[in-house]
């Protein structure tokens, strides 16, 4: 993974330590002991920054982390985490000597995996800790639920495995339609039956994202994996609320250039935008590079608890303001252009909106080239 910016920056990714804290005990409070919660921290745990996200969540209640690449468990080892790390997926061979040099956790789906990781197991003289991932109809990575016995009796042969785990994955968690949720949790109730039945009984069952985790909680088992809810962003507008869970993660820049428009005069790239009479315009430092939204002639920012149109097209490193609603604007006033201001505020779902996509996309497509500020650190254990 390309490390995060450290450089001075006039636009940046805050976030709020204390709030993420927060937000796991509160999750904590749902969710009790002994069910166990993992913090899903694949890419970049979602735009927050994996590593610091990781110590908070390790300093409170989860136990455990997941990601999807070897590069980014590669982070959190290297930064000096050593708790418990499932590798999300599927593995090709090749990469089995890496997995077992970062002392991961990996979900294998197939056969062919598994028999890899067993003869790695074998060689190295100490089992593999695997998670049997179950395709229960999400119909990406795992064994078929269907004649669970014939694969779970290959694999009881398999020796150098131990069986960590076993997991499904929702295709719909946070709908209000929950019938094919329910039809997944059936089937795999059916294989870790079929499993038990060939002995193979797995310590850590888990099935539930963040939407499974609020609406499901009949298919908590013994284990849930927490990435989105964590921050504060619940993964529809349907999913059950919790009291107190709030987001964590704000975009803010400050500006850095002021133009004085005359009428006619226009905006960026192909002149999108006209002055209808004399104003200001402003600019903020960031731009589509950083993973804003491509928006044209749309969107706002808060600028002194005010909200503020976005003029022309939002541009590679920068967009454009209109000042003409805040007349005291000067360069260097903090614009928000995700998070709170005042008593405003612009969520990650209405961003996401105008952009087209989901609150996960959006999150997560915040660059690397966007420095991280961790706001209201929490003195004590660092959790590592
Ligand atoms: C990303 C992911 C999660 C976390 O989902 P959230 O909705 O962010 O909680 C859980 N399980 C798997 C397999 C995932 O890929």
């Amino acid at each position: 993974m390309k490390p995060t910016d450290r450089r001075s920056r006039s636009a940046w990714v805050e976030v709020d330590l204390a709030q993420l804290a927060r937000n796991w005990a509160l999750i904590r409070r749902e969710v009790p002991p002994p069910v166990s919660l993992m913090f899903v921290a694949k890419d970049n745990a979602y735009g927050l920054g994996a590593v610091e996200a990781a110590r908070v969540a390790l300093a409170g209640p989860a136990d455990s982390l997941a990601v999807f690449t070897l590069g980014e468990a590669e982070e959190l080892r290297e930064a000096g985490i050593s708790a418990p790390i499932l590798l999300l997926g599927e593995r090709l061979a090749d990469e089995v000597p890496e997995v077992l040099e970062l002392d991961l956790e990996p979900c294998v789906g197939s056969l062919t995996m598994a028999e890899a990781f067993s003869r790695a197991g074998v060689e190295r003289h100490r089992p593999v800790p695997v998670h049997l991932k179950i395709n229960t109809g999400m119909n990406r990575f795992g064994f078929t639920w269907r004649e669970a016995r014939t694969w779970a009796r290959r694999l009881r042969e398999l020796p150098g495995l131990e069986f960590r785990g076993a997991l499904s994955h929702f295709a719909q968690s946070d709908e209000l339609d929950k019938g094919f949720a329910r039809t997944q949790s059936a089937r795999f109730e059916a294989v870790l039956g079929s499993l038990a039945a060939e002995g193979i009984r797995p310590r850590w069952i888990h099935h539930c994202n963040s939407g499974g985790v609020l609406d499901l909680p009949d298919a908590h088992f013994n284990r849930v994996r927490v990435g989105l809810l964590a921050q504060g962003v619940y993964p529809s507008e349907v999913c059950r609320r919790i009291e107190g869970i709030a987001p964590v993660l704000s975009l803010k820049a400050r500006i850095t250039a002021i133009q004085e428009l005359e009428p006619g005069d226009t905006v960026g790239y192909g002149m999108r935008w006209r002055a209808e009479r004399p104003c200001r315009i402003g600019v903020l430092s960031i731009g589509y590079g950083d993973g804003y939204p491509r928006l044209r002639n749309q969107g706002q920012v808060l600028l002194h608890g005010q909200r503020v149109p976005l003029v022309g097209g939002v541009t590679m490193d920068a967009l454009m303001i209109d000042l003409s609603a805040v007349p005291a604007a000067r360069i260097g006033d903090e614009a928000v252009l995700l998070g709170g201001q005042g008593g405003e505020r612009i969520t990650v779902q209405e961003l996401a909106a105008l952009r087209g996509t989901v609150t996960y996309d959006l999150l997560a497509g915040l660059r690397g080239r966007l420095p991280r500020r961790f706001v209201n650190a929490i003195p004590g254990p660092s959790g590592t």
